[in-house]
């Protein structure tokens, strides 16, 4: 995996300001960066714009934006725009943008996948393409909408870029500053190694979540079953609660690498079964021990 580690996220105050930060799509991912710019001094205005009404009044009654304007204008007169919206609508917001957008605005995005958002982008923009850079923070939770923004939310997490041959040296650094105000460390990668490497950690844990979710909800004593669900069941299901919006446009965009996980998934859970089928408890223990000093060990590395 082609991974350069950045700077480690500046303590002191940021010594730039950009005029005006757009963000396209005032969710959970829009809303947190907006607050966070606003946090550190970094943004003068932060302009919303996205897909109903009701959600830019509710982002600017919480103060995450200063004013609500349409996509177009927000590619008018911005200086940075964040796309956080579902990866499946980059391109669309994108098209809007394209004949109305400056030589000088840097546009980015928060989408869980990049291959897609990278070739949509490139369709979309055509020759300002140059002026778009892929992103990804490595941030989140399962609620949606700008009342589940916070301006902590990028506080040492790792974000992503996946920047383009076209992109210019001091875009790429701009970017790069604007996460390390958020509390983030930047780090560069290949698209396709993003999405494979994120189809194994984040992608396929949600798709087992949901249909284990669903398996139980199915039941026909579901509802005793739950009534007795504790911690596990509650730590393991957690993310099924997640935007079936968002997810679906995943699941389509990252295709793919997620059916690849899952066939190796699937190769394990037989290898697993077996072991309890045959009654194999020394095998079972061995998995299990495994997979438990596998847990502990990322566990002592990072921060959840
Ligand atoms: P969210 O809270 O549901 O916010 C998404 C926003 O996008 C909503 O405000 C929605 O507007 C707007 N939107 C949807 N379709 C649109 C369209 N066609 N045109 C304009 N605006 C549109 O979702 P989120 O969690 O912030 O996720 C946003 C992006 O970040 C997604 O690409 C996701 O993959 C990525 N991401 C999510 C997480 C996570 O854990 N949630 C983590 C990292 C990256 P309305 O409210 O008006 O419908």
């Amino acid at each position: 995996m082609n991974v350069n580690d950045s700077r480690p996220a500046p303590s002191s105050p940021p010594s730039f300001a950009i005029d005006v930060v757009a963000v396209v799509g005032v969710g959970l991912i829009g809303g947190s960066f907006a607050a966070a710019l606003k946090q550190a001094g970094v943004a003068k205005t932060v302009l919303g714009a996205g897909r109903q009404q009701p959600t830019l009044v509710r982002a600017q009654r919480l103060g995450l934006i200063d004013k609500a304007v349409s996509i177009e204008e927000a590619a008018a007169t911005a200086d940075l725009i964040l796309l956080s919206v579902p990866v499946g609508a980059t391109g669309k917001v994108l098209a809007r943008m394209a004949p109305h957008l400056r030589a000088r605005t840097l546009i980015t995005d928060a989408g869980s996948t990049k291959a897609d958002v990278a070739t949509a982008a490139r369709e979309a923009l055509g020759d300002r393409i140059s002026q778009f850079i892929p992103g990804h923070p490595i941030a989140g939770a399962e609620a949606s909408g700008p009342e589940a923004a916070r301006a902590d939310l990028y506080k040492g997490c790792t974000v992503v870029l996946t920047p383009l041959a076209e992109n210019s040296e001091a875009d790429r650094t701009l970017l790069r500053q604007v996460w390390e105000a958020c509390g983030a460390r930047v780090v560069n990668m290949h698209p396709a190694a993003h999405d494979s490497a994120l189809a194994s950690v984040s992608h396929v844990p949600h798709f087992l979540a949901a249909v284990f979710m669903a398996q139980v909800a199915a039941a026909t004593d579901s509802d005793k079953r739950m009534s007795l669900a504790g911690s596990g069941f509650r730590d393991f299901t957690r993310i099924a609660a997640g935007s079936p919006e968002m997810w679906r446009d995943i699941f389509v965009a990252n295709r793919r690498a997620v059916l690849a996980e899952l066939a190796e998934f699937r190769r394990v859970l037989d290898h697993a079964e077996e072991a309890l089928h045959d009654d194999n408890a020394q095998g079972l223990y061995d998995f299990l021990e495994r997979a438990a000093l596998a847990r502990r060990f990322w566990g002592s590395r990072s921060r959840t």
